[in-house]
């Protein structure tokens, strides 16, 4: 007997004849002998149905009454879910996070989790009950609801699982694994059987929202073996076929494992790039740019400092899309009285197109193929960032999706 966290997303929960098909699928496992605890996401274009009646109200709504709103999707699904599951003959017990409770800090829309207590869980599953829980949600010190920010539920499995040290965490969705890019895009793409940890950390940092990064850093942190497979097919079929299926992320970089070059390419469409030119080549000026965005809790991403001329030199960022208009408003206060800027400059429509794979750290041509590629259809680069596993292109966005399946077939990608 095995403790076994099942994670279901939007689409497997996406109808009455889904969420049926999740409830047998919980069943086979659970009369098999396991523990299951179920984690799930609200029914496919809830959140957003959500957030969209909040648009009607307010562009600006208070982040802890989004939060009251947004979290209730889940706990819609946790009842259909106990319900179905006690149409199976399964004794089930649903919990919204405040009742478990995964307690997080205070930072509404975007919390993280500091801690789950495990003690009602252990008792609903030491006789016999499945336990369903709300994902990407929690609650702070102060007894407020709070989400994780958008795909959270992948998170909240994931940290279940660590802190209830389950054997294994199933995070079922509506693709049969981690492909090498999105299938959406490419219809080549071919699904990996495993991905190294470090792999899939790069790739959902760099954009493929098959699972949310911060279930990749729980999973790396405490070792949680996590198995992504899909929801959608046949719900009874064998239980070890099911366990061997999808996409293992592993820890070992197994010699046995084929070591590919480049596993994969992430994307990130909605991206913003500024330039600030002409500011004093000071120490103290990219700091202040930076700590002014810091303060507004906008994240940067790629930053580019140019050679001073004539002791003035141009900064170069990128920030996601949505936080443009934010940023160029606080720029437009600061730039020339305070940083002393010429002018600032902006695009966006901005995507990122990122290489991953471990197998580069050998392979110093691949960023020259890459450059190339793009040359030649006139896809032009406008910013470069590099790991020791990654490479990092911004293109217009216009390019993006083409980019995308030239890099896949100048790699080969869907040869294994
Ligand atoms: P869920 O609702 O189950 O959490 P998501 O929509 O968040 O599912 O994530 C699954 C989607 O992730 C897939 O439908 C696919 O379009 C997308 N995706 C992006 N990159 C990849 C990839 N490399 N491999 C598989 N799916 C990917
Ligand atoms: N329902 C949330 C969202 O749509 C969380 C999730 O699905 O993981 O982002
Ligand atoms: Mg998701």
């Amino acid at each position: 007997m095995a403790l076994i966290v099942h994670k279901y997303g939007g689409t497997s929960m996406g109808s009455i004849e889904r969420i049926r098909n999740v409830a047998k699928r919980v069943a086979k496992w659970h009369k098999s002998g396991h523990q299951l605890i179920v984690v799930l996401s609200a029914m496919s274009g809830e959140t957003n149905r959500l957030l969209s009646l909040v648009r009607e109200i307010s562009t600006q709504p208070n982040p802890r009454d989004l939060d009251m709103i947004t979290s209730t999707g889940e706990q819609v699904s946790v009842g259909l879910l106990s319900i179905a599951l006690q149409e199976e003959g399964v004794d089930a017990v649903g919990y919204a996070g405040w009742q478990i409770s995964v307690k997080t800090n205070s930072a509404f829309t975007k919390a993280r989790i500091k801690k789950i207590d495990d003690k009602q869980v252990l008792i609903d599953l030491n006789v016999g009950k499945v336990v369903i829980i709300t994902g990407f949600q929690g609650v702070d010190s102060n007894g407020r609801v709070t989400t994780l920010g958008r795909g959270g539920s992948d998170t909240s499995a994931v940290a279940i699982a660590a802190a209830l040290r389950a054997n294994e965490c199933l995070i079922y969705t509506d693709v049969d694994g981690v492909y090498t890019t999105d299938p959406r895009i490419v219809k080549e793409a071919r699904r990996l059987n495993q991905i190294t940890f470090e792999e899939m950390l790069e790739m959902a940092s760099l954009g493929s929202k098959v699972l949310q990064i911060r279930s990749v850093e729980f999973a790396g942190k405490y070792r949680v073996k996590t198995r992504v497979l899909s929801s959608l097919i046949d719900p009874m079929i064998p239980l070890d076929d099911e366990m061997r299926s999808g996409t293992l992320i592993t820890f070992e970089e197994n010699n046995k494992m084929e070591r590919a070059i480049i596993s994969g390419i992430a994307f990130q469409r909605d991206e913003a790039r500024i330039a600030i030119i002409g500011v004093p080549d000071k120490p103290s000026v990219a700091c202040q740019i930076l700590g002014l965005l810091a303060d507004a809790n906008i994240d940067v991403d790629m930053i580019i400092q140019n050679t001073s001329i004539e002791g003035k030199t141009d900064l170069t960022f990128t920030v996601s899309r949505s936080d443009y208009g934010h940023v160029m408003n606080i720029l437009a206060c600061h730039a020339q009285e305070h940083i002393k800027a010429q002018k600032v400059l902006g695009d966006p429509n901005m995507s990122k197109v990122s290489i991953i794979g471990i197998g580069m750290r050998s392979h110093a041509e691949i960023a020259s193929t890459i450059f190339r590629t793009l040359l030649e259809e006139g896809i032009n680069i406008e910013m470069v960032s590099t790991s020791e596993i990654k490479i990092s292109v911004l293109i217009n966005e216009k390019f993006m999706e083409s980019a995308v399946r030239l890099l896949h077939k100048v790699f080969k990608l869907e040869q294994s």
